[in-house]
């Protein structure tokens, strides 16, 4: 049997480290918990949260979650969606897993190598009778081209789900993210720009979606004595409530601060050939730093992206392979037949390492990181 274990005495940069406030507040948090007694089944503070989040992305409906990917996976189900759904296997396990998990079928459009989000030029040939939606992924934070998705589903009559577990706080010429398709996914994990330590919600436009969503996360009751759909159970507690409320009052700050981190990677790391960074495709994003993700072009310096992994790991820098392998090539799917050809995320999943990025990693961590890097494709 395979657990991974968890060892809390390593040495290191680590890729990130999960943001905390400062305790008091959280303390305050926890007295209304403890005067009230409620710990979760959409308390007070879970009340709070949901309003402060809607205002937050200046959307009409959010619903909290326990964690981002039962929210996506009941977003699905909410929608009755049954068919293939196009979507990129340049992401996480959790974005091809929602799909599969409902019975649908994942074909695989591929993304572009500017931003690696989904080239939006190659989703109408992959069309069929038996296409139901798009779920596109804004990977690192980088938006997807929306207004072109939103084209083609209006075209086709297609539902969009955004797996925007990366992106909270990003906008698209000044608008909340959050408002493109019909619903987006976001993802509050401990390693998140944003975190409840575990946890995330969905903003959804349709009010009926919204609703039968709602009784998705809560086993599908729909009153005392009525269970009304196959449900599960996506709650967010009222302690997951609590740090999403103290968190949400440092984000700008924190996104301010990783901004300059990931400037000051952007400065060091220009000069080269054959190392690259990403770019927004347009130039009125407001992006949130989420993630620092580098591409190696191993005929261009020499060396392996593994090898520069191995470089920096052995050295305590712990970068990662963020994302690889692609989903499709994942043991659960590889045979699986499922449609798509995808050469530039394979190959983007061979050059990538994600850098450590995080608010209070220090300036000369950073310069350390990147005299390694240098001085070991110089060599
Ligand atoms: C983190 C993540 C998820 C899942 O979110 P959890 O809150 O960990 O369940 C889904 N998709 C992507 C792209 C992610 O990075």
């Amino acid at each position: 049997m395979y657990f991974e274990k968890f060892s809390d005495d390593r040495k290191g940069i680590f890729v990130t480290k999960p943001t905390l406030p400062p305790l008091k507040e959280y303390i305050s948090y926890l007295e209304r918990i403890w005067d009230k007694d409620i710990l979760t089944n959409m308390g007070p503070l879970h009340e709070e949260f949901r309003e402060k989040l809607s205002d937050f992305f200046g959307v009409d409906i959010c619903l909290p979650s326990s964690n981002g990917h039962m929210a996506l996976e009941l977003t699905i189900q909410a929608m009755e969606l049954k068919g293939e759904i196009i979507t990129t296997p340049y992401t996480f396990a959790s974005t091809t897993h929602a799909i599969v998990r409902n019975g649908c079928t994942p074909v695989f459009c591929d993304v572009k190598e500017s931003d690696c989000t989904i080239d939006s030029n190659k989703i109408e040939e992959l069309i069929t009778d038996q296409t139901v939606a798009i779920l596109p992924v804004h990977v690192y934070g980088m938006p997807c081209n929306v207004d072109e998705i939103d084209r083609i589903a209006n075209k086709y009559g297609l539902k969009v789900i955004y797996d925007a577990a990366h992106a909270f706080g990003v906008k698209i010429g000044g608008k909340s993210i959050a408002s493109f398709g019909d619903a987006s996914m976001f993802s509050f994990h401990a390693t998140k720009v944003f975190n409840t330590i575990e946890g995330g919600c969905v903003t959804v436009k349709d009010p009926q979606n919204a609703v039968r969503l709602y009784q998705l996360c809560n086993f599908g009751i729909m009153g005392e004595d009525v269970v009304s759909a196959v449900g599960a159970n996506a709650k967010m507690n009222e302690f997951q409530a609590a740090m999403g409320l103290c968190n949400l009052e440092h984000f700008e700050e924190n996104r301010r601060k990783r901004k300059s981190i990931y400037e000051l990677y952007k400065k060091e790391l220009n000069e080269f050939d054959g190392i690259r960074m990403l770019d927004a495709y347009r130039d009125d994003i407001e992006r949130n730093y989420s993630y620092c993700a580098v591409f190696f072009d191993s005929e261009v310096l020499g060396v392996t992206r593994n090898e520069i992994y191995d470089y920096l790991v052995s050295n305590n820098i712990y970068v990662r392979k963020y994302f690889y392998p692609i989903t499709s090539d994942f043991d659960c799917y590889k045979n699986a037949g499922y449609r798509g050809e995808t050469p530039i995320s394979r190959k983007l999943s061979n050059q990538v390492l994600t850098l450590p990025i995080y608010p209070e990693l220090e300036e000369e961590k950073i310069f350390d990181i990147c005299e390694y890097l240098k001085a070991f494709i110089r060599r």
